[in-house]
């Protein structure tokens, strides 16, 4: 191990003895009492030495044994260490491969933010490398969602959609102008090839040559370019994934309003089954709204509304929470749509409940659901307890800062 202060956390002495790690309320600790030794000792926490020298260098200093492994623990504790040589065989791939290990270091220092543990970032961004995610829509919403999973280092995002590029579905983030005219999937498919960190690798093949079987799908992403489909979304859609236990998430523009969510986890959340029940039970005229609404008759041939700056939003906010969830989280998306109208755009969220009469067999199940990272509390140090830190603690809570004290 080779520990190191996360440095992704802003460092701020608030006094003498007491340094704040971290700007944001969500993730900010502020670390203290320390003594002069330790401060110095803190310093060396910097990715570049491993354990024994470390243990050296703090007897040379004057230290006592045990100085550094009580101080590693106390950092880890409070979720302000990290290993730059740990998160697995897969994660000392993934620093081998410099030039996408250099695309990421961004994501790799927020996800150290996120996650406590030393080496947990990388665990998690190379983790993604093995993830297939498949995007039905690649317009302005389904090829930027694609193209930034991509980025991000999803290994394997597939993009359905038919037909051929339009003009009005080029964006900045999803299919250039030049695709005009091309297949839909095709386009939408390079889009994710350029955007990936690194030169592509080829897909692995089986010791007889032949292709490697996909694996089994993570995430779909319902994207659609007519919103509706994701704002009113049809449970018939939904079956095959329901059946296969696929997780989905929901992420459109209709008229002027965005939309992300639900996300589905299928037996476990609301589906777009429970979400139409629930429509019904509060309006009983609603199916044959929702009817009509998915007649052919009804669907422009050209471009529906769907303002630049919108999709561009809802694209990243449903990245965003794709991404959690396929780190291992539960987004605030789980179960509940966020919901985004122009022209205040002010996101507001309604929660979904499962509803008893869906075949998705949610009702009365429990998903589990956690905060995955504002409001969380880090472990804090026992025993500590003296004045002056409650001080400390409150004017912490006074500026804001959510993380523990420590
Ligand atoms: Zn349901």
């Amino acid at each position: 191990m080779h520990p190191v202060v996360k440095p992704a956390l802003r460092q701020a002495w608030r006094d003498l003895r007491y340094v704040q790690f971290g700007v944001t309320a969500a993730h900010a600790v502020v670390l203290g009492p320390v003594d002069t030794a330790t401060g110095s000792l803190l310093s060396l926490f910097d990715g570049t030495r491993g354990l024994a020298r470390l243990r050296e260098e703090a007897r040379a200093i004057g230290l006592p044994d045990g100085h550094v492994d009580a101080l590693l623990e106390r950092l880890a504790k409070a979720g302000l260490v990290d290993d730059v040589t740990g998160g697995g065989p897969a994660a000392a791939a993934l620093r081998k491969r410099t030039g996408a290990y250099d695309r990421l270091r961004p994501d790799l220092a927020s996800l150290s933010v996120v996650h406590p543990e030393p080496g947990g970032g990388a665990a998690r961004l190379a983790a993604r490398d093995a993830v297939r995610v498949q995007v039905r829509g690649a317009g302005r919403v389904g090829a930027t969602v694609a193209a930034v999973l991509s980025a991000a280092g999803v290994g394997q995002v597939d993009v359905l959609d038919g037909g051929r590029v339009e003009p009005w579905d080029v964006a900045p983030g999803g299919v250039p102008a030049e695709a005009v005219g091309e297949r839909r999937a095709v386009s939408a498919q390079q889009v994710v090839r350029r955007s990936a960190p690194g030169r592509a690798r080829r897909a692995p093949r089986r010791s007889d040559g032949g292709p490697v079987e996909p694996p089994p799908l993570s995430l779909v992403i319902v994207a659609p370019r007519d919103g509706l489909a994701a704002y009113v979304p049809d449970p018939a859609t939904a079956e095959d994934w329901l059946a296969t236990g696929t997780p989905h998430l929901y992420a459109g523009v209709a008229e002027a309003s965005g939309v992300v969510g639900p996300l589905v986890l299928p037996g476990g959340s609301a589906c777009a089954g429970c979400l139409a029940l629930r429509r019904a039970d509060r309006d009983p005229v609603w199916p044959r709204m929702a009817a009509q609404w998915r007649t052919p008759r009804h669907r422009e041939t050209g471009p529906g509304p769907c303002d630049l700056g919108l999709a561009t939003t809802v694209a990243g906010m449903a990245a965003s929470h794709a991404l959690s969830f396929l780190d291992g989280e539960l987004p605030a998306s789980t179960g509940t749509r966020w919901e985004v109208s122009l022209p205040l755009l002010e996101w507001r969220s309604r929660r979904i409940e499962a509803h008893r009469d869906c075949p998705c067999g949610a009702a009365g199940q429990t998903e589990g659901e956690r905060a995955s990272g504002a409001g969380t509390t880090h472990d804090t140090m026992a025993g500590v307890a003296a004045s002056t830190e409650c001080q400390m603690a409150d004017a912490a809570r006074q500026l804001g800062i959510g993380g523990a004290h420590v």
